[in-house]
């Protein structure tokens, strides 16, 4: 997606090795019309799906869940990280390995917002190791309910978590593709048309 990628470009910074700071548009301010594109695109190419339920982490997971939601008219269920009295009796749990952070968390949805059969998109922020994912995929399967596919607005391809799940038959709609981190830019691996990657645009 075009409006990403120039995104990323303008406002994106790359961190270390392997880290893409995006703090001005997605994960600590927030651009909201922006937001609702990456919602609209979505939207597009899910819409041929039954989608009962969006399915997210929090917290930048959630902005961009809603910017979606809206278009497919659906509620947004956000797995938490904090434990909470309330909904700790009756929970589906699992276990995340942080790469930002290098440690291990534990999410949990309660078991009223996920019932059985629903047709549930889940949408992210990043996929990169795919932690989060499978994380996000162990709670909908606990409920007997059916992952239809990811939306994930930056895919780090070079971190293998989007392969992984392809390779499981798990849909993987990623609106930006990043082949790799080279000196402090970003090389973008880009679909244009079809299933082949043609063409790598360089990000200075
Ligand atoms: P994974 O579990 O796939 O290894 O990592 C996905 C999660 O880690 C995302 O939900 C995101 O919060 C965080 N993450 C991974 N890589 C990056 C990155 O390069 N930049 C930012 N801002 N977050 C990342």
């Amino acid at each position: 997606m075009e409006l990403i990628k120039q995104k990323i470009i303008k406002e994106g910074r790359v961190e270390g090795e392997d880290i893409l700071k995006v703090d001005s548009f997605l994960n600590h301010q927030i651009d909201v019309p922006f937001i609702d594109e990456l919602g609209k695109e979505f939207h597009n190419r899910f819409k041929g799906e039954k989608i009962d339920k969006i399915v997210t982490i929090e917290t930048s997971g959630i902005a961009i869940a809603y910017g979606a939601a809206r278009y497919f008219n659906v509620p947004i269920v956000f797995a938490k990280k904090t434990e909470s009295r309330n909904i700790d009796d009756d929970v589906y749990e699992s276990e995340v390995f942080s790469f930002t952070k290098q440690k291990k968390y534990k999410v949990r949805i309660s078991k009223k917002y996920i019932n059985k059969g629903d047709r549930v998109l889940i949408i992210d922020d990043f996929l990169a190791a795919g932690s989060a994912a499978n994380a996000l995929l162990s709670l909908i399967s606990q409920a007997n309910a059916e992952t239809v596919g990811f939306g994930i607005v930056i895919e780090k391809y070079f971190q293998n978590g989007g392969k992984i799940l392809r390779d499981r038959g798990i849909r993987v709609e990623s609106l930006a593709m990043i082949q790799a981190f080279e000196k402090g830019k970003v090389i973008f691996k880009w679909k244009i048309g079809g299933e082949k990657w043609k063409k790598i645009y360089l990000c200075y």
